[in-house]
Order: structure tokens, then sequence, then C-alpha cells
């Protein structure tokens, strides 16, 4: 409703919308109108998958995916998602539109799997809202179901903030999940505020190491500090141990003495369409030459 909308144009983040209207103001109705277009631009499909390599270090093959969604907007051209959702989360049609991200992303696996490319698991990023919803195990197992995907080559991504939020609903939404097959990775780990009391009760598979920390590890000590202190951890713990944001041979130098089990980054591969992805992993040695 009307007046809700305006309550929340109001009292919401503005980093989102100031892409839009560099040189105007941030108005109500100017947020309403990037509403609207969110809103008929999945009615229209303007909404796409990327997806880009997760490397096993060990093996040097690709053994998942992450899914990342960009908007070919019809007059702004092709938007990067930190340009749209927050303010997706913001509105709520992060629910309809994360609905659309996880269905997509798990009939394009299913399909990679059918033309007899290696079965690999695909990562989808989730916001705390869809996560919160009180049907949200519902519609991941019936999406699943739709798209014939098994669910163990499903893997949800989320942040800490949104496990932090409430911790009993997060573990029972997970472990529902974990039931069916469904994996968890902690994305950007390192950056927000997850205890590590609550860290041991979630069933979680994978720690993903945010990178900001990898970013300038050539050069700062304390972040090689925290990268191999996470890798521990993780070791500790029972869970496997990604590095996002690996562009240089330096990083994954370190990454591999320090014990990390995986990375995903530029040094292996941008985020690419599908038909990329399949030409990919029809031929490892692309990624094999990284290693
Ligand atoms: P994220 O989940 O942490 O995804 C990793 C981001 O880092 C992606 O940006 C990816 O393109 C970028 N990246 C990967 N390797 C490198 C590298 O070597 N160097 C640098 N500089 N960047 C690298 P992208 O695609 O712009 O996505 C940004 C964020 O938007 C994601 O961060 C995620 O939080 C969010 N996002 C993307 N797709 C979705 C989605 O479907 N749903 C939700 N809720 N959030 C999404
Ligand atoms: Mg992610
Ligand atoms: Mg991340
Ligand atoms: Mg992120």
């Amino acid at each position: 409703n009307a007046d809700a909308a305006m309550y929340q144009a109001k009292n919401s983040g503005r980093d989102s919308f100031q892409f839009f209207t560099a040189e105007m103001n941030t108005k109500a109705h100017e947020r309403f109108a990037m509403q609207d277009a969110i809103r008929s631009g999945i009615a229209r499909s303007e909404f796409y998958l990327d997806y880009q390599p997760q490397v096993d270090l060990r093996s040097g093959h690709i053994f998942a995916v992450e899914a990342l969604v960009r908007w070919r907007h019809p007059v702004l051209g092709v938007l990067s998602p930190v340009h749209f959702i927050s303010l997706a989360e913001e509105t709520g049609l992060i629910v309809p539109l994360g609905d659309w991200v996880l269905n997509e992303a798990c009939r394009q696996n299913k399909a990679w799997q059918d033309a007899g490319l290696p079965h690999l698991s695909v990562s989808v990023n989730v916001s705390a809202l869809q996560f919160q919803e009180k049907d949200w195990p519902q519609r991941v197992r019936r999406i699943l179901k739709e798209s014939g995907l098994e669910a163990e080559y499903l893997e949800l991504e989320v942040t800490e903030s949104l496990l932090m939020r409430n911790v009993d609903q997060a573990i029972a939404t997970m472990k529902e999940l974990q039931e069916l097959g469904v994996h968890f990775a902690i994305d950007d780990f390192g950056t927000g505020y997850s205890s590590l009391s609550t860290l041991k009760c979630l069933p979680v598979t994978r720690l993903k190491i945010d990178q900001s920390f990898v970013r300038n590890l050539a050069h700062d000590e304390d972040d090689r500090s925290i990268i191999s202190a996470v890798i521990s951890l993780g070791q500790r713990l029972n869970m496997m141990v990604i590095a996002e944001g690996v562009e240089t041979e330096d990083q994954l130098a370190f990454l591999r003495a320090n014990g990390c089990d995986e990375a995903q980054g530029y040094h292996f591969s941008k985020p690419v369409d599908p038909g990329a992805m399949a030409d990919l992993l029809n031929a490892p040695e692309l990624i094999l030459e990284h290693i």
C-alpha cells in the first residue's frame, strides 16, 4: 500500500537508489518507479543468471557454480545486483525475484546434467526476507521437485547477518532443508557478526571467506592471519573453506599453502552465461592451467 511504501521510501537506505538518480534527489516517486520496473522486469523476463565456477584446489576441477543475477534493463542496460538487490529487499520484491532465481538455477543445473556434463552443485544467494517466509522450506522443496534437480546439488548461500537475526528460527529452517539434502554455505564470512557458539550449531557445509580479506592479502599481514585462522576454524568445525575473489596467482599460492580447500574468482573465470559455463565444463584444462 502506498503509505507503507512511502514510509519505506523515506526511511530506508539510499545506496541502491543513488545509482539511478545520479544528479537527482532521491524521491519517493522515483523509488516507486524502480519498484515498478523490478516488478515488470520479473514479468518480462528481464532478469537472467550468470554462473561463476568454484574450483577444488586439490583436483583442479569445477565442483560447483554460483548463480549471480543480472538485470537487462530496457533503458539502463545490464545492471549488476549491487544496484538492485537492496531495493528489492526493502520492497519485498526479493521474494518473487528470489523464487525466480532459485527456479532458474535449479532448472539450468538439471539441464547441464541432462546434457551429460559432470554433476555439479549450484549455489544460490538467499536474502533474509526469503529465508524468513514461513513456507520457505516448502517452496524450496517444490522448486526442486519441479526442476527435477536432486537436493544434494543445491547449496544455499546465507550471510551471517541473516543467520543472527533469529538464530533459533534460522537453525530450524536450515535443519529442515538439510534433511531434504540441501547444503548451506555462509557467504562473505568474516564480515558479519556471527558468534562462534552459534556457528558450531549450524548445519553448514562451507565457509566462504569474504573477498575483502583476499584482495589485499599480498600487502596486509592481518588479512593473511584472518584467512589462515578461518581456514583452521573450518577444518576444526568440519566445514569446507572456499576463498572468494581470487584474482592472482600469488593469492592462490597463499591459499593453497595455508590449506584452503577451494577457490572462486576472476583468476579462474568471471561469471559467465550458461553456454560459456558448459564450454568451461567441457574443457577442464582451461581451469587446470590456472591451478
Ligand atoms: P556474493 O554472493 O558475495 O558474490 C560474489 C560477487 O563477487 C559477485 O558479484 C561476483 O561477480 C564477484 N566476484 C567474483 N570473483 C571476483 C573477483 O575475483 N574479483 C572481484 N572484484 N569480484 C569478484 P555480483 O555478481 O556483482 O554480485 C554481488 C552480490 O549481489 C553478491 O555477492 C550477492 O550478495 C548479491 N547477489 C547476486 N545474485 C543474487 C541473487 O540471486 N539473490 C540475492 N539475494 N543476492 C544476490
Ligand atoms: Mg554468494
Ligand atoms: Mg560473497
Ligand atoms: Mg555478498
